[in-house]
This record gives structure tokens, C-alpha cells and sequence, in this order.
């Protein structure tokens, strides 16, 4: 049995100025590893912070779905981390046609049970995440990736 995950992507065009689209899924075989894979478009070309927020509330957008989803209340970190939120996955990047296309096997997110990301906002940014690593509060609470381009909720993609 493989859990599914699914998250369509976009920003708002009228109130953040933002077209950017993508799809990301993510799948669980129940073994150590949740396979990610996406396209996102319309970003400016480089690197781009991926994160889970804590809350599936989307009523503003993504601000108003919280923090990194931080359960073990550690600090901001790379998805190689020991100290990192099990919200964050680094960085994607983006070719000079603005599409990124990408595939990573993350440790700590789950499909069910504990860390689980079904119902929660997945956000992807205008900069690159330092990873923690910036020596500043701002890299320590958020990687300084500046402010979400798009975002959506982790949906349930099968039985
Ligand atoms: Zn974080």
C-alpha cells in the first residue's frame, strides 16, 4: 500500500501579484522515506524555499496557516538536518524558463500518524532558504526565504 499525497499550487495574482502554478505529490510506501515530486512554473529563475506550514488555513493566504509545521520544536534547518522543522525541505530550483522540476526523499514527513502533512500548506517562496544557516533570527525562525510566491493544501490522493 502506497499513501498518496497531492498539492495543487498557486499564487494570487490580484492581491500578492503572483501567477505562479504547480503540482507536488508525495508518496509513502510506510518505509523511512516520502518521495516529493513537482513542477511549479512562473518563478524567477534560481533557488526557492519548499515548506510545510502547521495549519491547512488558507482563508488568507498561506499567512494565515502559521509557522513551519515545527512539532518538535527545533529550529529552522535543511531537510539533512537533525535540527530543522519537520516543515522544511529546502531548497528547489528553477531553470531560466521559471519551471522547476524536482524529485526529493524526505526522512521525517509522513502521510499518516505522527508528522503527518495531510491538511496542511505546502509554500513555496520568492528566495532561496538559507537553511538556518544566515547567523540572524530571521535564518533561524524561517531560513530568510522572503515571502510565499504560491502555496495550496496537501490533499488525500487515494483510498
Ligand atoms: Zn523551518
Amino acid at each position: 500500500m502506497i499513501a498518496t499525497g497531492t498539492c495543487f499550487m498557486r499564487g494570487d495574482e490580484v492581491e500578492r501579484d503572483s501567477s505562479v502554478r504547480g503540482i507536488v505529490t508525495f508518496e509513502w510506501d510506510e518505509t523511512e522515506e516520502v518521495v516529493i515530486k513537482g513542477t511549479i512554473e512562473g518563478l524567477k529563475p534560481g533557488k526557492h524555499g519548499l515548506y510545510i506550514l502547521t495549519l491547512g488555513n488558507i482563508s488568507n493566504g498561506y499567512s494565515s496557516s502559521g509557522m513551519h509545521y515545527n512539532p518538535c520544536e527545533k529550529k529552522h534547518g535543511g531537510p539533512q538536518d537533525d535540527e530543522r522543522h519537520v516543515g522544511d525541505l529546502g531548497n528547489i530550483e528553477a531553470g531560466d524558463d521559471g519551471v522547476a522540476k524536482f524529485e526529493m526523499h524526505d526522512r521525517l514527513i509522513r502521510l499518516a500518524g505522527n508528522y503527518s502533512i495531510i491538511g496542511r500548506t505546502l509554500v513555496v517562496t520568492e528566495n532561496e532558504d538559507d537553511l538556518g544557516k544566515g547567523e540572524n533570527e530571521g535564518s533561524i525562525t524561517g531560513g530568510n526565504a522572503g515571502k510565499g510566491v504560491a502555496w495550496g493544501i496537501i490533499g488525500i490522493a487515494n483510498k
